[in-house]
């Protein structure tokens, strides 16, 4: 398997990591913090091998075994993330028409930021996007242009939007304003999916209109929980890079592909239940997880192969928006993220039951292609076929 080479380390261990899974689930265990050292470790995980996270689950009862495609250990670096989580096949895939999503999820202080985006302020500062402390998102923008350069036959079109969504309203990470007046989700007849109105899409020719991107949203998410008082454990947020790709054959444009990936930084996945505990108004209780519930309610509907109901995407924002990717047009990458201690056991325990319930989803991917161009395309196969036919005679 592709994440084999994690085994001879401490750094993780790895299952099957399948061609055909259209959704991988990897989990990622964070490292003791100095807080959590001091009193003295206190870990209440092990890692046999093969994909495995061991729960203890207390005097008298037996331990709870989970196994995933790859189990990121406390020592795994960025660069393994990259490496053996499955990252490089979205990317691939979106390059080719796919619509992808890589999201994190997990408690608050479990990693999901880290994994995405590297340490506080990392991106903010305007760290060169080659510094080696970045995460997933940054290391990914490189591994996509590096897809691109490799292929001179097509033209490619890249353009990025980050959005945060918060309480179910959509706010705009790349035009602070719209924090005043949410936009709103639509469908589109034409693509078949939803998008959110007016969004503000950045064109990106090099790698480090990407990165722009992606810092300038990070530093208006700091400053926009900053003013509502919140903080980022209550939201999430999605950057999207829409990648189309003109194929060209003879100089000229034979078929348009219309990918993309999607990254999403879930908000702690703790909030459903506090919000029930608080003193929240009924709206901000309803809202400020009901993305969250959705998203869990959708995997739980895909994976269910027997009796798949209806899928209820439509129940909440985030689900709308991510619904393309998880439907079957796409492929997905949870990375659940998980922190070692006994004092979070029982959320490290929900995460691992919410990620086994994802691993078993079933989908068809298809590629996302212009009807016309479909259609020429096809005729082009069947011209080519009947000419080398010919060739035979
Ligand atoms: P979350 O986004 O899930 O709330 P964070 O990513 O903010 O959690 O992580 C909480 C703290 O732990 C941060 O200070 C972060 O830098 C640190 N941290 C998380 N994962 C790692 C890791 N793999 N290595 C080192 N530090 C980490
Ligand atoms: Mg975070």
């Amino acid at each position: 398997s592709r994440a084999g080479s994690l085994d001879r380390s401490t750094r993780g261990s790895s299952s099957q990591l399948s061609d055909e899974d259209n959704i991988n689930v990897v989990v990622r265990v964070r490292p003791l913090n100095n807080k959590e050292r001091g009193l003295g470790g206190r870990e209440a995980l092990q890692f046999p091998g093969k994909g495995q996270v061991v729960c203890d689950a207390g005097p008298g009862q037996k331990p709870k075994v989970f196994s995933y495609n790859v189990v990121f250990e406390p020592a795994a670096t960025q660069e393994d993330i990259v490496e053996y989580s499955g990252i490089k096949r979205l990317l691939e895939m979106a390059v080719e028409g796919f619509s992808c999503t890589a999201f994190c999820y997990g408690q608050t202080g479990s990693g999901k930021t880290h994994t995405l985006t590297g340490p506080p302020g990392l991106v903010e500062k305007g760290t060169s996007p080659h510094a080696p402390e970045h995460g997933l998102v940054v290391r990914s923008f490189v591994h996509l242009f590096r897809l691109i350069r490799d292929r001179p036959d097509s033209h490619f079109i890249l353009k990025a939007s980050f959005l945060e969504i918060y309480n179910e309203k959509v706010i705009d990470l790349l035009n602070p304003g719209s924090a005043r007046k949410p936009l709103q989700v639509r469908w589109s007849k034409e693509s078949r999916s939803f998008y959110v109105e007016n969004l503000f899409t950045v064109d990106c020719e090099e790698l480090d209109d990407l990165f722009a991107v992606l810092e300038e949203g990070m530093r208006n998410r700091a400053v926009g929980a900053h003013a509502m008082n919140a903080n980022s454990s209550r939201s999430h947020t999605l950057l999207c890079v829409r990648v189309r790709r003109d194929l060209r054959a003879d100089g000229s444009v034979t078929c348009s592909t219309h990918g993309k990936i999607n990254f999403v930084d879930l908000a702690g996945s703790e909030m459903t239940k506090k919000t029930q505990s608080s003193g929240k108004t009924l709206e901000e209780a309803n809202n400020i997880n009901r993305s969250l519930m959705v998203l869990g309610y959708c995997i739980a509907q895909l994976s269910d192969g027997k009796k798949r109901g209806h899928i209820p995407y439509r129940d909440s924002k985030l689900t709308k928006l991510l619904a393309d990717s998880l439907a079957g047009n796409g492929v997905t990458l949870m990375i659940a993220c998980i922190a070692p201690t006994k004092a979070n056991l029982s959320e490290t325990i929900n995460t691992l039951r919410y990620a086994s319930r994802a691993k078993k989803i079933k989908t068809k991917p298809i590629v996302k292609m212009d009807a016309r161009d479909a259609l020429i395309l096809s005729l082009k196969r069947e011209v080519e076929a009947l000419q080398a036919e010919n060739q035979h005679l």
